[in-house]
């Protein structure tokens, strides 16, 4: 008999999920409050996809992903509706300092045959003349008054991803999931908020949901975003690391450039030197820009993820905006305009929990920490292996799941997502 499981979220990682799992032969149903798929977190996220991370498990599984971004319509079957779409104007990563580690990354990088390679202050000059080379490392908060002195020492250097960039939108990509699961037979609750996770028998869940009662299943897959450390704590499960909610914007200002040779097509840029990511956005009408969380600006943890207060603010706004006009001064501050959302962190390293707990049956991804839009789909495909292995009998905490990435001819040790893991070197930000 089919396996039931119930995924609680429909955002880009449970409808990932739903679609590996149900293409393993599980029965999945996807439980989400709002009324469709991709309505929370996701559907605030900036799309980029790139493979520059800390882990080289991380880079490997970023450059799978995105061989299947580039190969949308055929990993997702045919649906009727309009696809997400991969564009691709190349990532610059102005990092603080290029050393050892970063050497390694990127020959690890140039290793698995993802194109990236060094260019100096000079070579960005060259090829990207709206980017001001000036290093403002380490950040200063934009309240101090030496934030706008010129600066003379050039950035270090950049990492240059040729053909990474970005989704357009999540949101669409996240209802393209969910019409192919449908078509394979997942079945999607919407509006039903699950209130309590039970026993119903051993080895069976009860999920109460507000109104219209109650479901029983095999396994329970926690995929509810920011809301990840209440649904845990519904189901009694406790685990070594903690994943708890940030506050984040986004801002968008019109691009200079638009309209420009060149001006649709400008690079998405993750300036670690001075603070901020952006990339074009509407076509390279606008742009966006988001934080890179330098160690200057306090973080905003917020405590309960249904009451953060959803619009933009000036204090954010001035951050981000201010630091992007350093690096590409041709852009203007023009009317507030920009979205706030959450994302959830795994407060240690930054990088999700993909895994098992030590309740069976009841399995998490959680913690994507703002930078897991892009593996999604590899996390969905690496959890629909550890529950397919953990409902066979396999013990995943001592025979842990290596996971074949088939489009980049990878295998990866997954031990580096597992709630158990040790200490991770990472950047303890959003760059993972
Ligand atoms: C501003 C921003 C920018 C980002 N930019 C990028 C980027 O450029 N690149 C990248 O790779 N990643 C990016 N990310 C991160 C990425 O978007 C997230 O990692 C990813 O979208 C998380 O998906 P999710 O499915 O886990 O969460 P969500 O999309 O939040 O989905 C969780 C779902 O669970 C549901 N839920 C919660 N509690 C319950 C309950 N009790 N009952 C029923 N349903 C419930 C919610 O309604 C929600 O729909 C960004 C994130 C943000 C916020």
């Amino acid at each position: 008999m089919e396996r039931h499981a119930a995924i609680i979220g429909a955002g880009v990682i449970g409808c990932s999920i739903a679609l590996e799992l149900r293409r393993r032969g599980f029965a999945v149903t996807v439980i989400d409050r709002n009324g469709d798929a991709g309505h929370g977190s996701t559907s605030a996220s900036c799309g980029i996809v790139r493979r520059f991370y800390s882990q080289p498990g991380m880079i490997a599984m970023a450059h799978e992903a995105a061989a299947i971004w580039a190969d949308w319509a055929r990993y997702l079957g045919p649906v009727e509706e309009d696809l997400a779409v991969f564009r691709r104007p190349g990532m610059l990563f102005i990092v603080p300092r290029v050393d050892e580690t970063v050497l390694s990354l990127l020959a690890e990088m140039q290793r698995i045959g993802i194109k990236a390679s060094l260019l100096s202050p000079e070579e960005v000059r060259e090829r990207f003349p709206h980017l001001d080379t000036a290093s403002h490392f380490p950040a200063r908060p934009v309240s101090d008054p030496a934030f706008l002195e010129p600066r003379d020492r050039p950035i270090a250097g950049v990492i240059y991803e040729e053909d990474s960039g970005y989704v357009v939108s999540p949101g669409v990509a996240t209802s393209n999931l969910r019409r192919a699961g449908e078509r394979e037979g997942v079945f999607f609750l919407l509006n039903r908020q699950v209130q309590a996770i039970q026993a119903a028998s051993p080895r069976r869940f009860r999920i109460e949901t507000a109104a219209r009662g109650s479901i029983e299943c095999d396994v329970v897959v926690n995929a509810a975003g920011p809301h990840s450390g209440i649904v845990n704590r519904m189901a009694g499960a406790s685990l070594p690391l903690q994943t708890r909610p940030l506050r984040r914007e986004v801002h968008v200002l019109a691009n200079p450039l638009y309209g420009e040779a060149g001006g649709a097509s400008l690079p998405v840029v993750g300036d670690l030197d001075g603070g901020v990511y952006f990339r074009p956005e509407a076509g390279g009408r606008d742009i966006v820009v988001g934080s890179t969380d330098p160690e200057c600006d306090p973080k905003d943890f917020v405590a309960d993820p249904d009451d953060f207060g959803e619009g933009i603010t000036d204090l954010y706004r001035e951050r981000q905006c201010l630091r992007l006009m350093q690096r590409f001064p041709a852009v203007r501050l023009g009317p507030p305009r920009g979205i706030a959302s959450l994302y959830d962190v795994t407060v240690r390293d930054w990088y999700p929990i993909a895994d098992r707990t030590d309740l069976p049956g009841y399995y998490v991804c959680i913690g994507t920490s703002g930078s897991s839009f892009k593996t999604a789909p590899v996390l969905g495909s690496l959890m629909a292996e550890i529950i397919q292995s953990g409902e066979e009998g396999r013990d995943t905490d001592r025979d842990p799941i290596t996971l074949a990435l088939p489009r980049i001819g990878v295998s990866v040790d997954t031990r580096f997502l597992s709630r158990r893991r040790g200490e991770l070197q990472t950047t303890g930000t959003v760059i993972g």
